[in-house]
């Protein structure tokens, strides 16, 4: 049993460089323009599966979270981005969240027959996050929308399904919990493919080449050594890395 692989182009957002890497190791000052990636996965008899469906809104983006500028172009949409490989939005049977942040988890709502597969620990510490008023980056809310998690706990809550540590969703896909590493209930998604296991790592590697290859952890985390434990079990388990916000994933994502 193995899956295809396919990127979809869910925004872009402009933010600094310092993000990639573990903040007291980074010089860097510059930003860069990174995308917002989620995942079509085919192949599975249940049908089209997601992973993660990008941001809500643009302009609340930059209100609530204060990074840079944000854009979500029509083409970009969630059903535009679906519809360039011949799936529709309701076809989609079920979706993925790696983790709750706004650019992951804000078009739920737009997969109307999708169960939510989510880790419980992901939404009760989305629910209520530790971040302070005064953060300058992610604000109170630490990057999680309350909108989103509202929707979540309220009028999509039938079709959430809350999963607690590592599970076997189909044959040949896992979710595997890395807890309190970019966030408290972040998982990953291992996928057999015909070039082997690829690793859809939410924003646990941001960079393969710093992240991976160098072991130096992107800023945000929320244990350090967990974070380093779960870099270094993505290096052995996947034969190819898929992170979220690296243009290079826009051409590694094509599998199968
Ligand atoms: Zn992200």
């Amino acid at each position: 049993m193995t899956y295809r692989i396919r990127p979809l182009l869910l925004g872009e957002a402009e933010v600094p460089n310092i993000l990639d890497v573990f903040w007291s190791l980074s010089t860097d000052r510059e930003r860069s323009s990174v995308p917002f990636l989620g995942f079509l996965i085919l192949g599975a008899k249940e049908g089209p599966i997601v992973i993660d469906c990008g941001m809500r809104d643009p302009r609340r983006a930059m209100e609530i979270h204060r990074l840079g500028p944000h854009t979500c172009a029509p083409d970009q949409s969630l059903a535009a981005q679906l519809a360039i490989h011949g799936v529709k939005p309701e076809e989609v049977k079920t979706l993925i969240l790696t983790h709750l942040h706004y650019d992951h988890a804000g078009g739920c709502a737009q997969l109307p027959n999708a169960r939510i597969v989510i880790q419980r620990s992901e939404l009760m510490a989305a629910a209520a996050p530790m971040g302070p008023a005064t953060l300058a980056i992610g604000g109170k809310g630490l990057f999680y929308d309350r909108a989103d998690i509202a929707e979540l706990v309220d009028s999509l809550w039938e079709r959430v399904e809350l999963i607690e540590g590592d599970v076997e969703l189909f044959p040949g896909l896992q979710c595997i919990l890395y807890a309190n590493t970019h966030t408290p209930g972040h998982q990953c998604v291992y996928i057999q493919t015909d070039i082997g296991t690829a690793a859809i790592v939410g924003d646990i590697a941001r960079k393969i080449d710093l992240n991976i290859d160098q072991a130096i952890p992107p800023a945000i985390y929320y244990d350090l050594e967990s974070m380093r434990r779960a870099l270094a079990d993505i290096a052995r388990r996947a034969d190819r890395i898929l992170p979220t916000h690296d243009w290079n994933t826009l051409s590694t994502a094509v599998i199968g």
